[in-house]
């Protein structure tokens, strides 16, 4: 027996309290039946539609993937190309990615069917540690890692503080690689953090997420979180 609510939350229909919101409002059916109390307890095989659609209760799988450059961070695409569910071909629940890396931005990305838990993951509340490995033009100077860390104007807004360190130089190739280490999840922030101090980003790659790691993993490559991971994450 589960909490109405939690059940929606985890199915991926809304965030637990919009999952909320939806039952108190007459949205939310059991068996056909409307049901506005919040401390409804269901089963598995009780029916739950949510503004008419039924809701699949499928079981919670978690994946972390290694995703090569060139390729969406969604389950579909209009215009044909390459998305992220494309390298978990055996993978039979409808899984979706957890936030996103660019076009252009390799590295680790997590893909669940359980709503509540990226919901969870991707709320900027929750302050999941990523860090990125940048190549970038130019050579970095001390002062600006220490910009960086401090936190840079962005048209939408201060970056929180972060931190930076250089791994190589190249002066004849003028480039910099750079470990960032944000707990924000805005778009294409490590990019956007790089041009506003001088520095354009040539390839990026997302390394860590929380404690998590790509460890042996090839681009394109896939595995299953354990169950002390996931435990972990939440
Ligand atoms: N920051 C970026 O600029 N791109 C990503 O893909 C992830 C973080």
């Amino acid at each position: 027996m589960e909490r109405l609510q939690k059940v929606i939350a985890h199915a991926g229909v809304a965030s637990r309290r919009k999952a909320e919101e939806l039952i108190k409002t007459g949205k939310v059916k059991v068996n056909g039946k409307v049901t506005v109390e919040l401390g409804t307890k269901v089963t598995n095989s009780d029916m739950i539609e949510v503004e008419g659609v039924k809701i699949e209760r499928e079981n919670k799988v978690y994946f972390l993937l290694y995703k090569p450059t060139g390729v969406i961070s969604a389950v579909s695409d209009d215009k044909k190309r390459k998305v992220v569910t494309d390298f978990l071909p055996y993978v039979e629940e409808r899984i979706y990615p957890v936030g996103r890396l660019d076009y252009d931005t390799s590295g680790l990305l997590l893909l669940t069917n359980d709503g509540e838990f990226a919901n969870l993951l991707t709320h900027p509340k929750y302050e999941v540690h990523k860090t990125y490995v940048a190549r970038v033009k130019g050579l970095v100077s001390r002062e600006s890692l220490r910009k960086l860390e401090k936190g840079i104007k962005l048209e939408d807004g201060m970056t929180a503080p972060a931190r930076a360190k250089v791994i190589s130089a190249d002066k004849t190739k003028n480039k910099t690689i750079v470990e960032l280490t944000i707990h924000e999840g805005r778009n294409r922030q490590v990019r956007r953090m790089f041009d506003a101090i001088g520095h354009p980003v040539q390839k990026l790659k997302r390394e860590r997420y929380a404690f998590l790691h790509l460890g042996g993993l090839s681009t394109g490559d896939s595995r299953e979180l354990t169950p002390h991971e996931v435990k972990q994450l939440r």
